[in-house]
């Protein structure tokens, strides 16, 4: 299959983990990426720098899960992306489907967002994925290509970020979408990519496990994963990229 290389690993640890897991993940995984993969973490934004810290012998990036579209001023809680980089921050997940839902982040909201972090320096992981009412409704393909319009800035170049494709009922579900729903749905993304002339990496994310990530690597237009639960462990982390 062909893929964009590196092959991207990027582990979601949403809000888990603590400095014992970043050591843990230092100690037992291997300082260079299995396969020529390139492996990153995004942990809570309160471990970015800990977590530089631990990997700074390894080829792992660190990322953070979320970030302001504003880059200072008064935003109580809010993250600006400049904290991210200055933090030691390469990356950042944009319009996760938890804070799509939970914090009702609109596209709009993603694409500024995905605007600021880019002016700061960072890498964009820009999230999509329709729900299982839409694809019940055999509306997915729509949805899924009305968010990737509304969530990326126009000015968006060739490989400024990179496209996760999450369908929300197969995150955390403990199954992954099937081998033809993933090759649709990067299928069709890779073509509005290729359309818009912004070749990106696209991801796919639900439920990836070390047993499915050969079949699931090996569907075109699939140039990496977005994994949250078994991100947590680091020989499941490591054995996903062993497989692909
Ligand atoms: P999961 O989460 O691998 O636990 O399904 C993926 C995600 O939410 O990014």
């Amino acid at each position: 299959a062909t893929h964009i290389e590196p092959f991207l690993i990027i582990g979601n640890w949403k809000m888990n983990g603590d400095r014992e897991l970043l050591q843990r993940f230092s100690n037992d995984i291997e300082v260079t990426a299995p396969n020529g993969c390139k492996q990153i973490i995004c942990p809570p934004s309160v471990l970015v720098t800990t977590a530089c810290d631990a990997f700074a012998d390894h080829s792992i990036d660190v990322g953070g899960q979320d970030c302001s579209q504003h880059l200072s001023g008064a935003f109580t809680g809010d993250l600006s992306p400049n904290m991210l980089v200055e933090a030691g921050a390469r990356w950042v997940i944009l319009g996760h489907s938890e804070r799509r839902s939970s914090y009702s982040e609109t596209s709009e909201e993603v694409a500024e967002k995905t605007a600021a972090a880019i002016k700061a320096g960072l890498t964009p992981i820009i999230c999509i994925g329709e729900s299982a009412t839409d694809r019940e409704a055999s509306m997915h393909l729509e949805v899924i290509v009305d968010q990737l319009e509304a969530s990326t800035p126009e000015t968006l170049q060739a490989g400024e970020a990179a496209i996760a494709y999450e369908p929300v009922w197969a995150i955390g579900s403990g199954v992954s979408a099937s081998e033809d729903q993933v090759r649709e749905a990067h299928d069709v993304i890779a073509k509005w990519l290729i359309q818009r002339r912004v070749p990106l990496p696209v991801l796919y994310g639900g439920s990836v496990k070390a047993t499915s990530a050969a079949s699931l690597s090996a569907i075109q237009n699939v140039d990496g994963f977005l994994i949250g639960g078994a991100s947590l462990d680091p020989e499941s982390f490591n054995t996903i990229g062993a497989n692909v």
